[in-house]
């Protein structure tokens, strides 16, 4: 049993799917405490009820991260059915690939507002508990497209560039209250995140690369784990990774 992971109260945004899902269940396996936020209310229940029947501690409650008073909620959530939060795993997240040429401006809107709004909602939400705790984790989801820049990605790569520089700014921003921050920048992992690419060519070019090169969300899950059990004087800020055959 992990002993920087049991009994936590961890908040994770996203966990409908994906890396937000794979890193409940494996959490939960360590022993955290779970409360567990997406829109897809089905998925989350499923999810809760499976976590129970093996034995984990857990909540799911509807939010869309880019509505500030969900995400409000889905932390007060935390706080008043078990006392506390421990860890934001800031998760959610959606990418739209498309040249700018093409001015999906809708989509760019999408991924403004959830990667980037719905990371700081998240941040505005927990921070107010955490610094009178004097203590709690906060952790970013970048991504490769956090530190380079593509064609068809300008906008889903100046959120994650974003995101970075969000994490960054908080990390030097929060020493007096004791309080760790982790920004994960992962490469290709083989979730839903592709299903989401409305322009035909672009979105089959990215899920062939997935297809080839992708590793399971696994990986991500094992980075928190790793993130969260570091004694408490030491915050790992930032991890980069990829699978060994991606080149980008
Ligand atoms: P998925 O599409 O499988 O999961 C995305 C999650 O975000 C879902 O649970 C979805 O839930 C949630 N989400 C999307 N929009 C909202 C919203 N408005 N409000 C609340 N939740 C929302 O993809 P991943 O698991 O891959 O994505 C997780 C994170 O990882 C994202 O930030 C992504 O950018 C990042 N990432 C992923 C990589 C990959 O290759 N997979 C690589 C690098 C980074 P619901 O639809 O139910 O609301």
């Amino acid at each position: 049993m992990s002993h920087g992971i049991k009994d936590k109260v961890i908040v994770i945004t996203g966990a409908s799917s994906g890396l937000g899902e794979c890193t409940a269940r494996h959490l939960s396996a360590l022993g955290a405490t779970l409360v567990l936020g997406a829109r897809r209310a089905d998925r989350l229940h499923t999810l809760v009820a499976d976590l129970e029947k093996q034995g984990g501690k857990a909540v799911a409650v509807t939010t869309d991260v880019t509505q500030k008073v969900q995400v409000e909620a889905l932390v007060k959530t935390a706080v008043d059915t078990y006392g506390r939060v421990d860890v934001l795993l800031n998760n959610a997240g959606l990418m739209q690939q498309s040249m700018l040429g093409s001015l999906k401006t809708d989509e760019w809107d999408n991924m403004i507002d959830v990667n980037i709004k719905g990371t700081l909602y998240g941040i505005a939400a927990v921070l107010p508990y955490m610094k009178a705790q004097k203590s709690g984790h906060i952790i970013n989801v970048s991504s490769v497209a956090g530190h380079k820049v593509t064609p068809a990605g300008a906008v889903y790569c100046a959120t994650k560039h974003a995101v970075r520089a969000i994490s960054e700014g908080l990390r030097s921003e929060v020493k007096e209250w004791n309080l760790r921050t982790t920004t994960i920048s992962p490469g290709a992992v083989a979730t839903e995140l592709t299903d989401h690419i409305t322009e035909k060519e672009i979105g089959a070019g990215i899920r062939d690369f997935y297809k080839h090169h992708a590793v399971g969300p696994d990986s991500f899950a094992r980075i928190v784990e790793f993130a969260l059990n570091q004694p408490a004087e030491v915050d790992i800020n930032e991890i980069l990774y990829r699978p060994t055959s991606q080149q980008l």
